[in-house]
């Protein structure tokens, strides 16, 4: 038995963003993607690195 929900939940279904998971600012430009007026070269300018899962 579960009581009625209130209408308070305009979007509930999947989440926003998983922990642990996806991409992460990158340590090298800061999330900028330039490095002292060149393009990082660890995210490629994107400004974020993906974040390893598992350890590898
Ligand atoms: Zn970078």
């Amino acid at each position: 038995m579960q009581p009625d929900e209130p209408p308070l939940s305009p979007r509930d279904e999947g989440p926003p963003d998983a922990p642990g998971v996806g991409e992460d600012v990158c340590g090298a430009c800061h999330g900028t993607g330039t490095v002292e007026g060149q393009r990082c070269s660890v995210c490629n300018g994107t400004g974020k690195v993906l974040q390893g899962i598992g350890g590898g």
